[in-house]
């Protein structure tokens, strides 16, 4: 099992192809082209090419889930627990996106499981997916493990890449950050894979994972950001959503 994990892009074109890019030649030692990639939500929002970006997960991810700025799109969930930016950049994404691209957002199911990885797929949490919970702290880790069946569940929603382990007796710890975390084989997970498009830990290059048996890894991808500001600005889309992109936050 080799995958490569992508997340919350939003509309963000560049940071999408440079995340690509990286996957294809195989970056931080991954297996490059023949690599299967996921992914879990949230292809548009935020970011100044939406169709493009729903085109290319189309094209290359090997299976996804919907996030909460899709279905906001798609007019499925209710726009008002969006603060102000994130509705003016849904409004805006509502005023370009394609049939095409509402019908590929419309294909992407809320939950997959890929039984044979033990892998369960979900943009926000397995427990209530439809409510967008964020997954955060212990307490909430503690009530998602009771909600899937498999090894590892994989989420984004929060852009703050983790790894949450717990062992058989039931305890929960936690990494976050750069580094790769070694998979246990009598332990369970729950990792976050980041984002691509739109990263709020601290470092605005993009984030994806990369998973195996073994390992569970974080590569952070430099892009092109300024491009993505321009683009933003001209689409007349809200200030605080282009300046966050270059601070990471
Ligand atoms: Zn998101």
């Amino acid at each position: 099992m080799e995958y490569a994990v992508i997340s919350d892009v939003h509309g963000n074109l560049e940071a999408l192809d440079a995340v690509l890019e990286d996957i294809s030649a195989g970056g931080a030692g991954g297996r490059g082209a023949k690599m299967k990639i996921l992914f879990l939500g949230d292809a548009v929002g935020y970011g100044p090419d939406p169709n493009a970006c729903v085109d290319a997960i189309r094209r290359h991810a090997f299976q996804g889930v919907a996030g909460n700025h899709d279905w906001a799109v798609l007019g499925l969930t209710d726009e008002t627990c969006f603060n102000p930016n994130a509705r003016a950049a849904i409004s805006w994404t509502d005023g370009v996106l394609t049939p095409g691209s509402r019908a590929a957002l419309e294909a992407l199911p809320l939950v997959k499981q890929l039984t044979e990885d033990g892998i369960f797929l979900v943009h926000g949490s397995p427990y209530e997916p439809e409510q967008w919970h964020y997954l955060l702290y212990f307490s909430e880790a503690q009530v998602n493990f009771e909600h899937f069946k498999q090894k590892i569940c994989l989420i984004g929603h929060s852009h703050l890449p983790f790894v949450m382990e717990r062992v058989p007796t039931g305890e929960i710890t936690a990494s976050k950050g750069q580094k790769g975390v070694k998979l246990d084989e009598s332990c369970r997970y729950i990792i976050n894979a980041g984002s691509v498009g739109q990263p709020r830990d601290g470092d605005p290059r993009a984030c994806y994972l990369l998973l195996s048996d073994e390992e569970a890894r974080f590569v952070r991808v430099p892009y092109d950001i300024r491009t993505t500001q321009e683009k933003m600005s001209a689409a007349g889309l809200p200030l605080p959503l282009i300046e966050r992109l270059a601070r990471g936050i």
